[in-house]
């Protein structure tokens, strides 16, 4: 796989820098553009402001101009009228209204066609002479009129007589400026005329500026709106034109508006376009860098993601188990990963190039097809074969996946070991771990597979139970290795009495199952039981020692017996009881009144209530002598059920029911009571032994029983000995242990019944507090006096001895047996050779007899 590289390129980060930068200086050009923009507005708007002060000052100087001129010229009609000799004549010298006014030389006309409203003389003693106001001839004098004292015009007026020059001021009248011009009265260049010398009489002209005549001065020289100036306005220009307060203002020109009002708008549209466009590039741009950005963010992101794809990627094919692999169209490899190699031990370069179907195997056919079938399936997974570098078979399951038109590719992980366990753990639930047998769940499975396909008389189907005789203490003298190796090859054996189609199956500790079909008659049966128990039979060589074991075989058939797996087991399970109480050695078939006997059980269950009311319980006694010397050593007390209509029963028919009802008590009770009367009767050196039921510890008061019937005969405790068999320790070890202690604490002796059947007597026998020990009739049987069952029970008398144990072998049928319990230092011995169970009158003659020295 190609490196991409890890870093992103430059050329992308340039690009975005780019825009970057474009952005930044049109935001600058911008910025700057304003500032522009703001300089030339500021610049126009100080040129209008400036054009307007100079329109101003203008405007100023033209009103100034208009009202001097108008100063001037009426200065100059006022000197031309007052230095005339005439006017001297009729004003000063004395004073003549008809040649001023009605001849019109200083008459109406001076106001109607040269607009002055007041015409006055004032005399020599500065009274008024003369007043013509509006063109009308008053009688008002010049203060009057005016309201103003002209009395300093006045007397600058006669001062400037020999110049022949006017004054003139400016007043207030009533809110309107009024030019009032002065001239004294002189006779010129008259020399008709003689001077009094009196102070000379001054001429007056009032001219009121109303606003027409304002106005009209001011348009002559370009002044607008020229009128008198209203207090309050401050804004507009104001000439003051006298002390006394009057004077003018304007509305000057603006010439710096007008050029705002027509550049302004211009200027802030160009902006605004400036703007608008300057915005939108902004905006474009910013969008586009986004654009850029978000691309090159995603960019970016997605290149380290590609490069820390390939990173997992590789660090994944390398660290996991699996493999990966590619083929092309053909089927052909075309990549393997490195660890193909280090998993297969086959070379990647030997394989790559090389056909699927030639490296690997599946049971569901040529690959190249299952591909093309399945690859296109989300989850498509196929378990192959191949052979490792080593040559060893190997177990992978491969997930393939299609390359769009260009092969497949996936993963390959080695599952050998998983198929294995898988295997194994299903081997394990459907066989026995120690002997390889199937186990009961197979065995089950096997025999519904068989009962199903319908057996039928001509082909029927055998079940058989098998149990070993003897095999406990195997496992408890000789070792559990020991055991598990009798074990294994009584499998052998079993196995190798059947033919392929059958099944064995090992389902307990010593039980076995087999299930036989198409035997067609019992006689079949009966022969391979024979062989089966031969086979058995025959001695096994285990560590020095050779064992020799039994079974006892209970046999159920389909169709006959019964069609279902579950009753089919039952009733060989019966039968195989049946056959154990036949002796052991031996087969029974399961028969009708095995079922029927069960019923019988039930109408004993009501008998044995009676029975011990109606005293048809006896005990009976068998004498138990010492090997050496052949003396009596005791006598174990048996009971028995004399049943009025089925005579003498053996207590294996009613103890069981006894255990089951409770009976159990009362029927102890008697027996023990009754062997301890029988017992104190005889000599001190003969003991009794009586058995116990397992029930008896359980339902308490044991201790206190025992104590009791000891009392009630007076029997010596040391003469009394209880038989206790090792299912007494199984349930509550340490209640059993409490009780035992009890009982020892009276002084009785404790034996343990039935040796070697149970399946840890050796350790009770170790741990409780017997006194001896009775080897169960069973491994006797198998005694003969060349050798047999010898290695057993010379096992048993060492470990009694060892645990100064009295060892007792019950059931001596023959001399022979007699002899080899001798020989093997057996201390006593029970049989019916030696002396078959007797009731208590024959047990007591008996022992009169044997103590008799007579
Ligand atoms: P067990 O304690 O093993 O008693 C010995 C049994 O072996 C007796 O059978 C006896 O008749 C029989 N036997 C003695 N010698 C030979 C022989 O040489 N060969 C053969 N084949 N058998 C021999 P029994 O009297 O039928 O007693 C059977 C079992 O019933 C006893 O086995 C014992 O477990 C139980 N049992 C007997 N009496 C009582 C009792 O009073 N109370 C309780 N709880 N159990 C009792
Ligand atoms: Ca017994
Ligand atoms: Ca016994």
């Amino acid at each position: 796989m190609e490196n991409l590289g890890v870093a992103p390129s430059s050329a992308t980060q340039t690009h975005s820098s780019n825009l970057s930068l474009a952005r930044a200086s049109l935001l600058g050009c911008s910025a700057l553009l304003l500032a522009i923009f703001l300089l030339v507005t500021a610049l126009l708007v100080y040129i209008a402001h400036d054009q307007n002060h100079e329109a101003e000052a203008h405007s100023h100087f033209d009103s100034e101009n208009a009202l001097q001129g108008f100063e001037k010229l009426t200065r100059s009609i006022v000197k031309d009228y007052a230095f005339w000799g005439d006017a001297y004549r009729h004003l000063h010298l004395q004073v003549d209204p008809e040649w001023a006014f009605v001849r019109q030389n200083l008459g109406s006309t001076l106001f109607s066609d040269l607009g002055y409203q007041g015409v006055f003389v004032v005399g020599p003693d500065d009274r008024t002479v003369y007043a013509l106001v509006y063109g009308q001839l008053q009688s008002v004098t010049l203060q009057g009129w005016l309201n103003h004292s002209m009395a300093a015009l006045i007397a600058q007026a006669r001062q400037d007589t020999k110049n022949a020059t006017a004054v003139s001021t400016f007043v207030d009248m009533d809110g309107v400026p009024a030019l009032v011009t002065a001239a004294a009265l002189s006779p010129g260049t008259d020399p008709s005329v003689h001077p009094d010398n009196r102070p000379p009489s001054v001429l007056l002209f009032v001219a009121r500026l109303d606003p027409a005549r304002l106005e009209a001065l001011g348009r002559d020289f370009g002044v607008e709106q020229l009128r008198a100036a209203s207090s309050g306005d401050t804004s507009l220009p104001t000439l003051a034109l006298a002390d006394g307060g009057a004077a003018v203002q304007w509305t000057p020109e603006r010439p710096g508006d007008q050029l705002l009002v027509l550049v302004l708008p211009l200027l802030a549209s160009a902006g605004l376009v400036f703007g608008l466009m300057a915005w939108f590039i902004l905006r474009r741009t910013t969008a586009a860098a986004r654009i850029m950005d978000t691309e090159h963010a995603s960019l970016v992101a997605s290149r380290w993601a590609l490069a820390a794809s390939e990173e997992r990627f590789r660090d994944v094919a390398e660290a996991s188990s699996d493999w990966i692999w590619e083929v092309d169209g053909q089927l052909h490899f075309t990549y393997l990963s490195e660890r193909f190699q280090v998993v297969t031990g086959l070379s990647r370069d030997s394989c790559l190039g090389r056909p699927v179907d030639e490296i690997l195997r599946s049971d569901q056919g040529a690959l190249s097809t299952w591909f093309k079938d399945h690859a296109r399936r989300a989850n498509a997974v196929l378990q192959c074969n191949y052979q490792s570098g080593d040559g060893r078979a190997r177990i992978c399951r491969l997930s393939v996946r299609e390359i769009e038109g260009r092969g497949y590719r996936g993963t390959a992980t080695d599952i050998t070991e998983e198929v294995e366990a898988r295997r194994r753990i299903e081997y394990l639930s459907q066989h026995d771990a120690l002997t390889g047998l199937a186990n009961r769940t197979r065995m089950q499975e096997f025999l519904e597979g068989k009962l199903k396909s319908m057996p039928t008389l001509e082909t029927p189907l055998a079940m058989l139970s098998i149990d070993l005789d003897r095999f406990k203490p195997v496992n408890d003298l000789l070792g559990h290795a020991a055991g598990d190796q009798v074990l294994n090859e009584v499998s052998q054996r079993l196995a190798g009495c059947l033919r392929g189609d059958d099944l064995v199956a090992r389902i307990g500790g010593d039980e076995f199952v087999l299930v036989v079909v198409g035997m067609a008659s019992y006689q079949e049966v009966e022969s391979l039981c024979r062989r089966l128990i031969d086979c058995i039979e025959l001695p096994f060589s285990i560590a020095e020692h050779e064992v020799f074991i039994s079974a006892s075989i209970g046999i159920a058939m389909a169709p006959v017996d019964a069609t279902l797996a579950e009753e089919l087991l039952r009733y060989a399970d019966i039968a195989l009881y049946e056959a154990k109480e036949a002796g052991r050695n031996t087969w029974r078939f399961y028969a009708g009144d095995m079922n029927a006997r069960i019923v019988e059980r039930r109408q004993l269950e009501s008998d044995l209530r009676l029975a011990i009311k109606q005293d048809q319980l006896r005990l009976h006694f068998q004498p138990r002598y010492r090997l050496q010397g052949k003396q009596l050593a005791g006598a174990e007390a048996l009971v028995r059920w004399q049943h009025p209509q089925r005579g003498l029963l053996g207590p294996e028919l009613f103890i069981p029911i006894a255990e089951e009802t409770g009976l159990i008590l009362p029927l102890s009770n008697w027996v023990l009571h009754t062997a301890c009367r029988a017992a104190a009767s005889w000599p001190d050196d003969v003991v009794v032994s009586v058995n116990l039921s397992p029930t008896e510890f359980q339902r308490g008061h044991l201790v206190a029983r025992v104590k009791a019937a000891l009392a009630e005969s007076g029997l010596a405790p040391a003469r009394l000995e209880l038989e206790l068999t090792e299912s007494v320790m199984l349930d509550d070890a340490q209640g059993a242990l409490n009780i035992m202690q009890g009982l020892k604490a009276l002084g009785v002796r404790l034996l343990m019944d039935d040796f070697g059947t149970g399946y840890s007597s050796l350790s009770y026998l170790r741990s409780f507090p017997f006194d001896g020990l009775k080897i169960d009739r069973s491994f006797v049987g198998g005694l003969t006096a060349g050798g047999g069952d010898r290695s057993i029970i010379q096992a048993i008398v060492g470990l009694g001895r060892a645990l100064s144990l009295t060892v007792t072998a019950e059931g001596v049928e023959t001399p022979d047996q007699l002899s080899a319990l001798n020989d093997v230092q057996c201390d006593e011995a029970q049989g019916f050779y030696l002396s078959e169970p007797m009731d208590a009158q024959a047990i007591a003659q008996l022992i009169r007899r044997k103590t008799d020295p007579s």
